[in-house]
């Protein structure tokens, strides 16, 4: 149908065809090559993760704009019913939005009315959540010909009927009950399903996989690191990046996972992605050198992904700064001269302009406070400060393990030539596990969560901020922010309505004007926002969607938790007019109450514990056994959770609350020693509370 539309199309004159572009707001047919193509002019929808092909995350619609804003209000919300961190981008065709939830479930909504059209639920086995650094979070489908593809948080790529949702094939794209995950959104480039993996915070070897979206059928893949150098390289990429690592780096698979940021480029042919750190975090636990291809931006042919450049972005990294962020393509006028270019804010606190044709660094400058590197040199290699990978004792490191920017979506408008992204301003304390020893079976970062020294008091002292930044990618260089009042925050939408839509941790989403920063509007979701906002339109009305879920590293982490709300997630979807509203946010903290469960233990083993639960619980129980509020916080387990705890930690008794057995991970004896360490502190916690009513 479409493809006769358009062939109509090129008969008539160039006027006539843009007349007909402009007035096309909402086209029918398939997600064909084509469409995705054309998918920027084509205002009404929103085809793919990035919106189009230049991942750019700006739309044209304009209904909505910088006088009338103020009138937006909610036309629906759907309740998403989990605790637990929501990253996805709606996509929307023709009426239909297809998003996604935690663990990797499918809804396909009437855009209009909010009303279900289908849920579908890949039944991910919640054990798996052990296998996950940074939440059981999905950031969203594909669409193409009819169907909806997912990848799935236990390494599953299912491709669902788009009208029924119901599955058509479901492939294993990661070794079965392996360490890897998947998060991210997969991609179509020429009839092919584009998927990558999480996971280098364990012992996996990342790489790329390019399924054709008719069967399931791989059609290639491509690693992001070497194997065994005692077996064949699967291609010449490899053999190269291995003169880069020492040591038996394969043995722990090497890390380098492409979790995130994945870009077809249908100008070059070429597919863009980003990989992670290495595994283990350290160069002292994995082997000195470079490290080819972790924390690197490749480019690889579309039809077979042979590599055709990289630039690593963190040479041998050991600050965890994977290079998986956003990556955004656009055609520059620099110097006089036209670039097609890839942008990227890295972890590492670096803007990247990066020529697309030669994978040459344009320019890079530091958009929020670096001390690991004191800028990049003339060949796009970083001038590193060595007090930074000094580990002997531990380093302060900025910007954090966070990242200045993380996965959260970017957006560029051409009508400012502005970006605009979330920044995040912190720092790590790195320091390494004493006598770690790596276990193939769990967290291989080798980072000493437990760790008590001197750099910690400076720590402690060392305030995190945030803001929302709008960047000029030419001049490099601040145009506006504003400053958050909670440090964490999501992703942008920019539109022609001269709006940059950001939601943040305590619920709010705010409208700004593009040019200046202003605030436009805000509305209180009540739960934090870390998804992206995105738009779209339908018989003539322009909505703004996004969705609330506060979860991730943020909540689950070691870190003492943020001032974030943790609550039900929900789907937001607003117009101008809108009059449905919300429950306001209320989140009801119990004081702890004194365990009643009694168990011999010193000082000694207290303390040891302390150690055991910092680097093995406190990534998702929290750090010192304060939960952030999307998974139990252990001080309130019940004297019958008391008296199974073994049999919960070792026996997998909880497992299909997503709690996996830590067989193999700890003893008996060691399970014991945790278990005084969280009984001391809720003791410790529930004299507190009494004393503070
Ligand atoms: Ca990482």
């Amino acid at each position: 149908m479409r493809h006769k539309f358009l062939g109509r199309l090129v008969l008539a004159s160039a006027a006539m065809l843009f007349l007909a572009g402009v007035g096309r707001a909402q086209q029918t047919g398939e997600v064909d090559d084509a469409a995705l193509r054309a998918a920027d002019a084509d205002s009404a929808n929103w085809l793919t993760y990035g919106r189009t092909y230049s991942e750019q995350r700006f739309s044209p619609l304009k209904q909505i704009d910088e006088q009338n804003v103020g009138k937006l209000g909610l036309a629906w919300s759907y309740d998403l019913q989990t605790l637990r961190g929501i990253e996805a981008t709606p996509l929307v065709k023709d009426g239909v939005l297809y998003t996604t939830s935690a663990w990797s479930i499918v809804y396909a909504f009437n855009a209009k009315t909010g009303s279900l059209l289908w849920k579908y639920d890949p039944e991910v086995p919640k054990e798996h959540a052990k296998y996950v650094c940074c939440d059981v979070v999905n950031r969203g489908v594909a669409l193409y010909k009819g169907r909806v593809y997912v990848g799935t948080l236990d390494g599953r790529l299912v491709a669902v009927d788009a009208k029924t949702g119901l599955p058509v094939w479901d492939v294993q794209t990661t070794p079965k009950d392996g360490s890897y995950a998947i998060t991210a959104a997969p991609r179509i480039a020429k009839g092919r399903v584009l998927i990558g993996n999480a996971g280098a915070e364990y012992p996996v070897r990342g790489y790329v996989s390019a399924y054709d979206a008719e069967t399931g059928k791989l059609a290639w893949r491509t690693y992001t690191v070497p194997g065994d150098p005692s077996k064949p390289f699967e291609s010449d990429a490899m053999q190269r990046a291995a003169a880069t690592w020492s040591g038996e780096w394969w043995k722990a698979g090497g890390g380098g996972t492409a979790w995130e940021s994945m870009v077809y480029d249908p100008e070059l042919d070429l597919v863009y992605f980003g990989t992670g750190n290495a595994s283990p975090w350290y160069d002292e636990l994995r082997g000195k050198g470079d490290n080819l291809y972790v924390a690197s931006i490749v480019a690889v042919r579309a039809d077979n992904g042979e590599q055709v450049w990289h630039y690593q972005t963190t040479p041998g990294d050991n600050f965890d700064y994977d290079a998986t962020q956003p990556l955004m393509l656009a055609t520059f006028t620099i110097d006089g001269a036209k670039r097609r270019v890839l942008m990227q804010a890295n972890k590492n606190g670096f803007f990247y302009v990066i020529d697309r044709e030669t994978g040459k660094v344009i320019s890079a400058r530091p958009f929020a406070p670096v001390n690991w590197a004191t800028g990049i040199d003339a060949n796009g290699r970083p001038i590193e400060n060595p007090a930074a990978r000094d580990l002997k004792d531990a380093a302060l490191v900025k910007p954090s393990a966070e990242g200045a920017h993380n996965w959260n979506p970017i957006s560029f408008s051409p009508a400012t030539g502005l970006v605009y992204l979330a920044v995040l301003e912190d720092t790590s304390l790195h320091a390494i596990i004493p006598n770690w020893k790596i276990n193939l079976h769990d967290q291989t970062t080798g980072s000493d969560r437990a760790y008590r020294g001197p750099a910690r008091d400076e720590y402690l002292k060392i305030k995190d901020a945030g803001r929302l930044l709008a960047w000029d990618p030419i001049a490099q260089r601040e145009a506006w922010h504003v400053d958050l009042p909670d440090p964490k925050s999501g992703g942008t939408l920019a539109t022609a309505g001269n709006l940059v839509f950001h939601g943040r941790a305590d619920g709010k989403l705010s409208a700004y004007r593009a040019t200046d920063g202003k605030l436009l509007w805000e509305f209180d979701a009540g739960v934090g926002i870390a998804a992206p906002p995105m738009t779209f339109s339908v018989d003539g009305v322009q909505y703004v969607a996004v969705a609330s879920g506060w979860g991730g590293p943020q909540v689950l982490g070691n870190r003492p938790a943020g001032k974030g709300h943790v609550g039900l997630g929900k789907l937001l979807v607003f117009r101008l007019g809108g009059t449905a509203t919300i429950a306001p946010y209320k989140r009801v903290v119990r004081p702890v109450p004194m365990p009643t469960f009694k168990m011999e233990a010193t000082a000694a083993d207290v303390e040891e514990g302390r150690k055991l639960f910092a680097n093995t619980c406190s990534r998702c129980h929290g750090g010192d056994v304060v939960s952030g509020g999307s998974v139990l916080d252990l001080r309130y387990s019940t004297q019958s959770t008391h008296e199974m705890f073994e049999e919960i930690v070792l026996g997998g008794a909880r497992r299909e609350f997503g709690m996996p057995s830590f067989t193999g991970d700890v003893t008996s004896a060691q399970v014991r020693l945790i278990h005084a360490y969280i009984l001391d502190r809720a003791r410790e916690s529930a004299i507190a509370d009494a004393a503070a009513k």
